[in-house]
């Protein structure tokens, strides 16, 4: 069965900033054709849930509070691609508008809701590692 890395909180873990999870029917089905590994890039770099939201300024990710929170981002986003790789998973689902799993937009630091172009850390990681990535609104895609 082939292997695909997959954001945790779309699967059901209750690892978002916030305490809770996103849960995604069509990912979870997706399931009974692959094998969904679950990964939480921000868990995986050692940060606690609940936790302050972070948001990525001028290529750092800044806590709300203003603490740098780079190091964690980057930290979760090799151990996610180790995961991958050990896996050798060429394909992964992740949440939109993440500041670690975002691959088309990304708020923009200013904490106002703003969306912008742009990556988070670990999606932009993957697809420099030539990992597909796509989010859980196109599907079709896989
Ligand atoms: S880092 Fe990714 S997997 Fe973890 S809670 Fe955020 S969006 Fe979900």
């Amino acid at each position: 069965m082939k292997k695909i890395i997959v954001s945790a909180c779309l699967l059901g873990t209750p690892c978002r900033y916030d305490g809770k999870s996103k849960p995604s029917e069509a990912v979870i089905a997706l399931g009974e054709k692959y094998e969904l590994i679950p990964v939480c890039p921000e868990c995986l770099g050692g940060l606690p849930t609940p936790r302050l939201p972070c948001e990525i300024k001028d290529g750092c990710v800044l806590r709300i509070d203003g603490v740098d929170c780079t190091r964690e981002y980057t930290e979760g986003a090799k151990k996610s691609l180790e995961i991958a790789r050990e896996n050798e998973a060429d394909t992964a689902i992740f949440k939109a508008k993440s500041p670690s799993c975002g691959k088309y937009q990304i708020y923009d630091g200013t904490y106002t809701g703003t969306l912008i172009c742009g990556q988070g850390v670990t999606a932009k990681l993957f697809m420099e590692n030539n990992i597909k990535v796509i989010d859980e609104e196109e599907l079709d895609k896989l």
